[in-house]
């Protein structure tokens, strides 16, 4: 092939057909690849204008080039046919040369047009199939979900008329679709929907929230009523309108009341199922959250006498009944008068009273209360006559807190307690402030023994024949950095429902015994027994054995010369596991002693089968001995009837209370043993005894001591 374009022509012809395509679509183009293109596509025309042949295929390829590389601007199509006529090239073959150009240019782009309509056309039909498809299967997993979701789901549009409910609500609510479709939802009230329930539901289809949750019960298509956790959504239109509300509804129904079972267990007592102390709490707390200024209320605060003694002789078994007995009586004399009763622990109940008129209403009420529990309890073939204690408090809400107000009702139970059993004393703020509070006293008792708030003091045990020391009780006091000494009736108890009888008892035991050794190495036989007191709780320790022999031997002291006082209550008791302890100490040589014989339940015959040597009759008989000995008090039959029991049993008996001369000459004209009393001496520091038994006199006055029957030992 000739060349017949000069070099001039050539590189005129390539720069105009580059900013041709530059001026064009071009621009889109990356600059080296709009510079290939063009570059190349002006080889090909070029040459075609210097060719000769009819047909034209580099023409041809160059207009095919051109399209492929998106210049499908008719626009370029006209500046290419006309740059062309400008090139000089044989006669007749710029027409030709662009002739076939502009053909094969047009064809190259409807070949592309159609091949890209088709790949539109595919893609169309393929997107058309995909989103049917999703369509297809979300509609169906939507169905899925709804039908046969575990969960109940209804749908209701903002009038609250039911559309459609799945197969879990129809199943909850115990009914067909066409039972609850075209209900309404409003209709399905129930009187304990929780307040704001309703409220919730107008905001939603109002549109002014977009969900609620609560719990709420439904009554069932056969009466029985679920609970639901219940969970509503709105659903908006396009322009944010509501439309329709969807209900999940969750069946909590078994939760719900185990949850309620729970309730009920945490506010009431399982023995007597009375409210408990949280549920008293509780009602008592509410009196003082938004009170009417001039708010009253009333406590009685009750306290069973001698539940205890029940307890410790009967069994555990039997004080329960006893309880629930207790309980059933109050509940039922004072509940319909719109009192609360609620059992706060023990053998303690309180009484509530919401609207109290005031003190006469309150005292009333403790009355009802003594006279209630006042007939004999019949439980388990016993006939029980027990009887409480009451401390009556009316106040205003206003003058006083929920807990101090208990706090007072309790010291003036402990102050009506004080002054003998059986009835009820009204608070009184001056006496109270006096008063011990039992509260403090089991707050401070755990740190006191550490701190050496406790101290013994000695009581003498004479011989009422001729008055001579023969033993010294124990007796425990404290010391309180506030309340001063106080004796063991204070603390006692408390002590021995905390448990810090343990500690306490196993320090009084080491702190008398020690003290005996003492004498002994003194004194030699001339120190006397020493007796020392042991709680229920105490003797029932399987521990209290290894307990008092290691303290034995380390004192040293011959266990003959230690007596262990016990309550009938200790060895009464339902477990033979303290009978064991004790046989084992009787073996070890220690003497025990019944205490305070004759207020418990035990009877004399029984003591046969103990390993006790010793009886101490309470106080209470031998002051019944008094006056004149014209009429024989029935007290002082008594205890010569014990005396000789006692005596057949082979027992050393000792009287205690003996506070006059003519109590000790009565009890030894008995033939009783042993005295402890006012008259013999008050419980004193050892070394007071120290004293007494250097001295060495008998507590009668010289002329008196007349020797008569020594004591048993
Ligand atoms: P209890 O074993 O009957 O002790 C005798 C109580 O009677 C002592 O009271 C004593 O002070 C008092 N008393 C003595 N003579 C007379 C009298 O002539 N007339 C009157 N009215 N009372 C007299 P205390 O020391 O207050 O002890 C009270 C109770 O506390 C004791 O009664 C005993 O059961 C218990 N107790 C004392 N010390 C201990 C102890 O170390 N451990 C245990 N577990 N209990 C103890
Ligand atoms: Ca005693
Ligand atoms: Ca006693």
């Amino acid at each position: 092939m000739t060349e017949p374009m000069s070099p001039v022509d050539t590189r005129d012809f390539t720069e105009a057909w580059y900013r041709l395509l530059r001026s064009g679509q071009g621009l889109a183009l990356p600059p080296p690849t709009l510079a290939q293109v063009a570059g190349r596509t002006a080889e090909l025309l070029r040459r075609s204008l210097a060719g000769t042949a009819a047909d034209t295929p580099l023409a041809d390829e160059a207009a095919a080039l051109l399209v492929d590389a998106h210049f499908t601007d008719p626009e370029i199509l006209a500046h290419a046919v006309a740059l062309l006529h400008t090139q000089r090239a044989a006669p007749g073959r710029v027409a030709v040369v662009s002739g076939a150009f502009a053909a094969a240019w047009a064809a190259a782009l409807r070949e592309r047009t159609l091949r890209e309509q088709e790949s539109i056309q595919r893609a169309a039909f393929a997107a058309r199939e995909e989103a049917e498809r999703a369509w297809r299967a979300s509609e169906a997993r939507f169905r899925a979900l709804f039908e046969h979701a575990a969960i109940g789901i209804g749908m209701a549009d903002v009038n609250g008329t039911i559309l459609q409910v799945n197969q879990a609500l129809r199943e909850l609510f115990c009914a067909r679709s066409e039972d609850l479709r075209g209900r309404r939802v409003t209709d399905l009230v129930h009187p304990e929907d929780a307040p704001g329930v309703w409220e919730a539901y107008e905001d939603l289809v109002q549109g002014r929230r977009d969900r609620f949750t609560c719990d709420k019960p439904y009554y069932r298509r056969d009466g029985e009523v679920v609970w639901t956790h219940l969970t509503v959504s709105l659903i908006r239109g396009e322009n944010g309108e509501p439309r329709y509300q969807v209900a999940m509804v969750e069946d909590i129904t078994d939760r719900y009341r185990l949850q309620e079972r729970l309730r009920h267990q945490a506010t009431h007592d399982p023995l007597t199922g009375l409210p408990n102390r949280a549920a008293f709490f509780e009602r008592l707390e509410a009196l003082f959250e938004e009170p009417q200024p001039d708010a009253r209320f009333g406590l009685c605060y009750v306290d069973l006498d001698g539940f205890k003694v029940v307890n410790d002789s009967l069994g555990h078994e039997t004080g329960d009944q006893l309880l629930a007995a207790v309980a059933e009586r109050l509940d039922c004399a004072l509940t319909p008068l719109g009192h609360l009763v609620a059992r706060l622990g023990g053998d303690e109940f309180v009484v509530l009273l919401e609207n109290c008129r005031g003190e006469e209403e309150a005292v009333a009420v403790a009355k009802l209360v003594l006279t209630t529990l006042a007939r004999p309890f019949l439980i388990a073939g016993h006939k029980l006559a027990i009887g409480a204690s009451v401390g009556v408090l009316a106040r205003t809400v206003a003058a006083t807190t929920p807990g101090a107000a208990v706090r007072a009702a309790d010291l003036t139970l402990y102050r009506s307690k004080e002054s003998g059993r059986g009835r009820w004393t009204l608070f009184d703020p001056t006496q109270n402030a006096r008063a011990v509070s039992r509260y403090a006293i089991s707050v401070r008792l755990p740190v006191a023994l550490d701190r050496g708030e406790f101290f013994v003091d000695y009581q003498p045990l004479c011989a009422l024949s001729d008055g001579s020391l023969a033993a010294v009780e124990a007796l425990v006091r404290w010391r309180h950095p506030q309340f001063g000494v106080l004796g063991p009736d204070e603390f006692v108890s408390t002590a021995e429902e905390t448990g810090l009888i343990m500690p306490l008892g196993r320090w009084i035991l080491e702190r008398a015994i020690g003290q005996a050794a003492e004498w002994v190495r003194r004194f030699g036989d001339a120190a006397p027994q020493i007796n020392v007191n042991l709680a229920v709780r105490q003797a029932r320790n399987p521990g209290l054995v290894n307990d008092i022999t290691r303290i034995l031997d380390s004192s040293g002291l011959d266990p003959r010369r230690l007596q262990l006082e016990i309550t009938e209550s200790a060895v009464i008791g339902p477990e033979d596991e303290s009978l064991r302890a004790l046989q084992a100490l009787a073996d070890a040589g220690v003497s025990l002693a019944v205490d305070d014989f004759g207020t418990g339940w035990s009877n004399l015959a029984y003591l046969r089968n103990l390993p006790v040597s010793g009886l101490k009759i309470a106080g209470a008989f031998v002051s019944d001995t008094h006056e004149d000995g014209t009429e024989e008090p029935v007290g002082w039959r008594i205890v010569g009837g014990l005396v000789s029991l006692a005596h057949a049993l082979g027992l050393t008996v000792t009287a205690e209370g003996v506070e006059t001369p003519q109590h000790a000459r009565w009890l030894r004209s008995l033939g009783c043993d042993w005295g402890q009393g006012w008259y013999f001496g008050r419980p004193v520091a050892p070394q007071e005894i120290a004293r007494r038994i250097t001295e060495g006199h008998s507590a009668y006055p010289a002329s008196k001591s007349e020797a008569k029957s020594g004591p048993k030992s």
